[in-house]
Order: structure tokens, then C-alpha cells, then sequence
């Protein structure tokens, strides 16, 4: 068929030892980034993405315009789909499935909290169940979250420390998600790597981060809302550049091992890996503004709150010596760099976004 020939010409990779990727959530943010990226080296690419509401879906069908111009095909699918997986399956022998498909964002679970189990728990089980059924099974390598760390106190945060205490639904999912794909990993030999994100941001970024609405908001003359601990603490973020966290997601992808296919009795133990992906160097909230006010130039009306009970922790800072060590994942891109290159995507994506 039709798409049974797209699919097939998206998967063609440059030469035997490329890898042939199912990238979900090709049309979000990290998604269109990475399948690039992939594309670029050589990799056959396959996308899928349900190119669902939670923000401007225009925004993601120009990603996806992006990805058709570079020579990748987004499948118009949700994860829950069985009998789409198993035909994808089919068609192209996926040697790794970079899983970036999610719910995202912490606050929205008070609206509508069915959708992070939808997607990060349920859809997520359907990946693992159509991945270890595949011939051959792939390598998963799936985004976690720095959120797992939830009110654990200790920074940095190593992958080692505490994770039971989620602030949020979307922490818990994603600490859920951790534990399903350790059973996975255990029962069917599937081999599984989680890469805790530490507040990606760049060019094509997310429309509800706090650095994108801020730069809508200061550039409108609009009041924004900067929040502050009860505490008297410092909000801050450790904000990674998205080329930073590409390039530990290729990373994570190139140091995979395969998957064994039968857990711990015959090839031994499929491999288990959690990695933190971060800059190691927060940055309170007040000094991204300060740098968006520079880079503008222009001066935002500030209002200070102390910080709701709303998901939110207050600070982020992530140890990387493990993901340095495994994945030769060294980020070099400072907030003010990254913060300039998102500025200049953000005026020209905006200012002729109807070409788009
Ligand atoms: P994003 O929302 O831009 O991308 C996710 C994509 O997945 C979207 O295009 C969405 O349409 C798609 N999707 C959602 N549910 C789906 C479903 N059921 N079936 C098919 N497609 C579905 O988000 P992002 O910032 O690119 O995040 C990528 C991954 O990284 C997510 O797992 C997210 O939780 C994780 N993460 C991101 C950050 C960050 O700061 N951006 C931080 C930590 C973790």
C-alpha cells in the first residue's frame, strides 16, 4: 500500500550497521529533533505522533513539514494503537525505538489527568507489549524525567537517590514508567534505557514552558508571574539545551545492547540503564528572566508570588558523571547561547509562521 511504501522509504538507512529507529512523538519537540539528527548521520526514521491538542497542533505539523522536506515519515498514530504498532512492526525490522511520546507538562494534570495515564502508562505498556512481540525485538531508549526526584531534597540528584515521592501526576507516571519497563526488561529481555530530561529547552521548543510564554508574554508588554519559594529558597531550573540532550539520546541509542528475548535464562540479562540528562548548573527563575529582558530588549513587567502547591518543585540540579562516563554525554551549550538561538527561531518562526 501507500503507506506501507512511505514507511519503507523513511526506514532506509545508509548502510547495514546504521540503526533503524521508530522514533514516537516525532512531531513534539525532542521528537522532531532527534529524528533529524538521526536522519542527518545516516539512520533510517520512522515517525509516529497523534498530534494531539495540549498545545498548538500547527506547531507540531510544522515540525512534521521539517521532517518530510529531510526525508522522514510521521505515522498519524496514538501509542494505543495495537493493530498499528504490529503492522509497523511488520514493515520495518526496528533495530531501537526512541520513545519521546508522552504527556508533558505537570500542571495540566489538574484539568485533565486521564491523559497522562493514557499516554504514559497505558500507551506506553502498548510500545513494551508490540516491542517485545517484534522479530527482532528492539532496543527501547524512552525520556523519564528529572521530576521523578520529586520533594527528595538532596541536590544534584544522582540516579541513585530517592524517587518515591512524585509532587506531581506526571512525576508519578513517569516513575511508573521506570518500574513497568524494569519488568519488561525482566520478563521478555527487552533491552531498556531511561533518560531523566532535566528542562529541555531551543529552537521548535514547547509552547507551555515557562521560557516560551515568558518570551510571548515580555515581548506583548504583558504581565508575567514569576513564582518564589514560601521558604524563601531559590526557584531554579537546570535548563539543558536541546543539542545538549540530542546528542545523549544518539548517545543512549549507540551504547544500547540488544535485546535478549528471553530475560535472564539463555543470553543473560537484558541490559537496564537510568540516566540523568541535565547541564549541572541551575538557574533561578529571576535570572532567566533577566536574560530574556537582555536578549529582547525589553524590560517585563514582573509580578512575584510564592510558589501554589501546583506540581511544581523548586529546584533541579542533576549529577551527570554517570551519563558522562556511559555515554560520553558532556552538555556545552550555556543558558544565555541557547537562550539566543531559541530568540532567533521564536521572531522568525513568528513572523512568517503562515509560510511555515
Ligand atoms: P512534546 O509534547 O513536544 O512531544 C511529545 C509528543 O508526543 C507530542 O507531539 C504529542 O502529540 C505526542 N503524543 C502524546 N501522546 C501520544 C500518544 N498517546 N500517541 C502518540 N503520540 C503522542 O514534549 P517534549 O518536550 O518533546 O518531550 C519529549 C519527552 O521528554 C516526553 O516523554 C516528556 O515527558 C519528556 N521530558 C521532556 C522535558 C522537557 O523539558 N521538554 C523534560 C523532562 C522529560
Amino acid at each position: 500500500s501507500h503507506w506501507e511504501k512511505r514507511v519503507a522509504k523513511s526506514a532506509r538507512r545508509s548502510s547495514p550497521s546504521s540503526l533503524s529507529v521508530l522514533v514516537t512523538g516525532a512531531a513534539g519537540f525532542v521528537g522532531s529533533h532527534v529524528s533529524l539528527s538521526l536522519k542527518r548521520r545516516g539512520d533510517g526514521v520512522v515517525g509516529l505522533d497523534n498530534f494531539n491538542r495540549y498545545y498548538d497542533p500547527a506547531l507540531k505539523r510544522a515540525r512534521q513539514r521539517l521532517l518530510d522536506r529531510a526525508g522522514v515519515f510521521v505515522v498519524d498514530a496514538d501509542l494505543n494503537d495495537s493493530a498499528l504498532l504490529r503492522k509497523l512492526f511488520d514493515v520495518v525490522p526496528f533495530t531501537h525505538v526512541m520513545h519521546l511520546a508522552a504527556q508533558a507538562g505537570v500542571r495540566y494534570a489538574m484539568q485533565n489527568p486521564q491523559s497522562y495515564i493514557h499516554s504514559n502508562i497505558a500507551g506506553f505498556v502498548n510500545l513494551l507489549e508490540a516491542s517485545k512481540s517484534a522479530n527482532p525485538q528492539p532496543s527501547i531508549v524512552w525520556a523519564s524525567s528529572s521530576s521523578v526526584y520529586g520533594l527528595n531534597s538532596k541536590v544534584p540528584f544522582s540516579e541513585k537517590d530517592r524517587t518515591d515521592q512524585p509532587a506531581s501526576l506526571y512525576a508519578a507516571t513517569k516513575k511508573a514508567g521506570e518500574e513497568i519497563a524494569h519488568s519488561y526488561n525482566h520478563i521478555y529481555g527487552l533491552s531498556i534505557t531511561g533518560l531523566r530530561f532535566f528542562t529541555v529547552y531551543g529552537p521548535w521548543g514547547r509552547p507551555d514552558m515557562a521560557y516560551f510564554f515568558f518570551t510571548k508574554d515580555i515581548l506583548k508588554g504583558k504581565q508575567i508571574t514569576i513564582f518564589e519559594s514560601l521558604d524563601g529558597g531559590t526557584v531554579a531550573r537546570d535548563f539543558t539545551y536541546i543539542d545538549d540532550i540530542v546528542k545523549g539520546c544518539l548517545g543512549a541509542l549507540d551504547t544500547a545492547k540488544k535485546s535478549t528475548g528471553s530475560g535472564g535464562k539463555k543470553k543473560g540479562p537484558a541490559q537496564f540503564r537510568v540516566f540523568n540528562l541535565g547541564n549541572t548548573s541551575p538557574v533561578p527563575v529571576s535570572e532567566l528572566v533577566a536574560i530574556l529582558e537582555k536578549l529582547l530588549k525589553v524590560k517585563a513587567k514582573k509580578k512575584v508570588l510564592p510558589m501554589p502547591t501546583n506540581g511544581d518543585v523548586k529546584f533541579t540540579h542533576a549529577n551527570i558523571s554517570l551519563a558522562h562516563r556511559d555515554l560520553g554525554y558532556r552538555p556545552t551549550t550555556d543558558l544565555e547561547t541557547g537562550l539566543r538561538k531559541f530568540v532567533k527561531w521564536y521572531l522568525e518562526f513568528y513572523s512568517k509562521k503562515s509560510s511555515w
